[in-house]
């Protein structure tokens, strides 16, 4: 093994014990929980170590780095997921490659993304992320904060939105855990309301039934809370070398 391969999989074990070990605290069962690994910033060449390791699910934030990447690895059998704030011009590129997006939070976003899959005969899975910051965006029900996301209250009008949108497939919902607000340094209470807020978007739509949160530091929270994917990024690929 190269060394970088050999350091992939120590960390990709630890990561796999954290899960296992927050699944039996649980009472859940391992396989209910999916590993995302966050790739950003990371090579192809990590993506493809990766991929012989076992891992079938990769996330990317920004579309630059994450379209020739996906390129470079399309002869693997990964599923892409795209977690970043998304922007209108990039959607073209990204229906490209992902499988699934995760950041959608405006009805501008469901529309080009609808639009692009149509077009391209792709069906593309959504979550609608969801901005815990505050449980009243200031805008009603716009995105909120930095980190992308719509408010509590925009959650069902805008799932309503992916589910009748074609080419489009609703899946569920995303968060990450808020550095503000009511639920900063509550993550274990953040998650729950995420989970909540999942119960009710599942009695209109009971297989958008996917629960995406937790990261390196928190994926303990999510799996207790009921998370159904955790995006671990630093754990399994090593401190960033710039912020992504
Ligand atoms: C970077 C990122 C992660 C992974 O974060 P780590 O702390 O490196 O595990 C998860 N989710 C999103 C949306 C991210 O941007």
């Amino acid at each position: 093994m190269t060394d970088r391969r050999s350091e992939l999989a120590g960390n990709l074990a630890d990561v796999e014990e954290r899960i296992a070990a927050a699944c039996k605290a649980a009472g859940r069962k391992r396989e209910e929980v999916t590993l995302i690994v966050v790739t950003k910033t990371y090579p192809a060449e990590d993506v493809r170590i990766l991929s012989e390791l076992g891992v079938r699910h990769v996330a990317e934030n920004r579309d630059q780095d994450a379209a020739p990447k996906a390129a470079a690895c399309s002869d693997l059998p990964l599923s892409w997921h795209f977690v970043g704030q998304l922007q209108t011009n990039k959607v073209r590129s990204v229906v490209g490659y992902a499988d699934v997006v995760q950041s959608v939070d405006r009805a501008r976003l469901v529309t080009a993304l609808s639009k692009e899959a149509v077009r391209t005969e792709r069906e593309v899975g959504c979550l609608i992320q969801v901005a815990l910051d505050a449980e009243q965006s200031a805008t009603g029900k716009g995105g909120l904060g930095e980190r992308g996301g719509v408010g509590v209250e925009g959650v069902e009008e805008l799932g309503e939105l992916v589910a009748r949108a074609p080419g489009l497939r609703l899946d569920g919902l995303m968060t990450v855990a808020p550095l503000t607000g009511p639920y900063a340094g509550r993550e274990q209470a953040a998650f729950e309301r995420l989970m909540d807020l999942s119960t009710d978007l599942r009695s209109a739509h009971p297989a958008a039934n996917m629960v995406s949160a937790g990261m390196s530091a928190d994926l303990e929270h999510a799996v207790t809370a009921g998370a159904t994917h955790v995006r671990v990024g630093t754990a399994v690929l090593g401190v960033r070398p710039r912020l992504g």
